[in-house]
């Protein structure tokens, strides 16, 4: 990858050397089961566990009770939009209505089909031209029926943040819990666990310079004691809420980089907000056509949409081989289809077929920058139709 520059952050991270030099002894000195309490070893591993607990919830203000360790944002979804549907059909609770966004991942968005299909009322809460969620609308469909409200922080496409204390405020009126992937937003926006009624929230490790294969969903003890059910029984791990011994390298892995977040993270973020501001503005200037997707100010501060009208992203890219870049988001890469997420903000397919996105990161370099920025902009002026 030694000459590639890699705008693909949203996508994933590399792991942060500190953090991968924390885990190593995790695979070969400390390689024991953290549930074998019988013996030294057995207990130092619960010992990182407890450590990594701790780390995660600090970042986020929570108590290290409320971590259940997954193998990551994907699962964590699943456990918190399944886990609550079956808990409440199971206990006799008669809520039957799920309400989510039409621009959440597909991690959200297949499990609510799903759920649909199993009979549960899911309705979409309709989305501006900036992303935004319309809170009236949500307002409206938060009926005495509602069981569930899953609604992201943070667009991984167009940057797009949620308001998500009035979003939490309005379904915490309902009754209703609130599910929050958050997975785009730790470690670049304040989430202040304590202050905010989220009873729910994913996270993942290699969005954040940890490893790939740890995540995590936190969960307010009442969920925790009776109202979230397993998505897999055995052996009793994280409170009986997800069986299977845990991934303990990578967990410790996902610690550090939390930890290393919470010090850094600030700062890095203004960073990284100064770097794409002044790439969108340079770049403007060079081809004044473009335009960026999501909102202005409410928006994650390393994304940046770029939509070039009557250039194939696709054929942008397949000129820029030494940069990394993604067309919508990574998890429909191949798919034919534009991406679901800027159709729904508006888009036309011929508009949303000429976007492509460039995601910044802790190794970004200002150099990095302005190479990419030089090269979409002569290879843009290239391909973009004569007036
Ligand atoms: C990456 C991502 C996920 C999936 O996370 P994994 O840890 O890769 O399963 C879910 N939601 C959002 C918003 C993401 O960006």
């Amino acid at each position: 990858m030694s000459n590639i520059i890699y705008l693909d952050y949203n996508a994933t991270t590399p792991c942060d050397p500190r953090v991968l030099e924390g885990m190593v002894p995790y695979f070969t000195t400390h390689f024991a089961n953290p549930s074998s309490v019988t013996h030294l070893p057995g207990k130092q591993a619960a010992d990182a566990l407890d450590t990594a607990r701790e780390q995660v919830a600090a970042m986020l203000g929570a108590s290290p009770k409320d971590v259940l360790f997954t193998s990551g944002a994907t699962e964590s979804n699943n456990l918190a939009l399944y886990g609550v549907t079956r808990a409440a059909t199971a206990g006799g609770n008669h809520r039957r209505r799920i309400i989510t966004s039409p621009i959440e991942h597909k991690a959200v968005l297949e499990p609510c089909q799903d759920l649909a299909n199993q009979g549960f009322d899911v309705q979409y809460v309709p989305v501006d031209a900036t992303g935004l969620v319309d809170l009236q609308a949500l307002a409206d469909l938060l009926t005495e029926d509602t069981l569930l409200v899953s609604i992201q922080a943070a667009n991984s496409e167009i940057g797009t943040l949620q308001p998500i204390n009035q979003i939490a405020k309005l379904i915490k009126g309902a009754g209703a819990y609130f599910h929050c992937d958050a997975t785009q937003a730790v470690g670049r926006i304040p989430i202040d666990w304590r202050s905010t009624p989220i009873d729910l929230l994913s996270l993942s490790s290699h969005k954040i310079y940890g490893p790939k294969g740890a995540g995590a969903l936190l969960a307010r003890r009442a969920l925790r004691q009776g109202q979230l059910s397993p998505l897999s029984r055995g052996g009793g791990q994280e409170g009986k809420l997800r069986a299977g011994t845990q991934n303990v390298p990578a967990i410790v892995g996902f610690g550090l980089a939390c930890q290393i977040m919470q010090t850094e993270g600030q700062q890095e973020v203004n960073r990284l907000r100064i770097l794409r501001d002044s790439f969108e503005v340079e770049l403007s200037k060079a081809v004044p056509e473009v335009t960026f997707n999501g909102h202005h100010v409410h928006r994650l501060p390393n994304t940046s949409s770029i939509t070039v009208p009557g250039v194939d992203a696709d054929a942008l890219l397949a000129n820029l081989p030494l940069l990394a870049l993604s067309l919508g988001s990574a998890c429909n890469a191949g798919a034919i289809e534009p991406s679901y997420v800027l159709t729904e903000i508006g888009l036309s397919r011929d508009d949303a077929a000429a976007t492509f996105r460039l995601s910044l990161g802790r190794y970004t370099t200002p150099q990095e920058l302005e190479s990419a920025r030089a090269e979409i902009s002569s290879v843009t002026k290239k391909l973009r139709p004569v007036p």
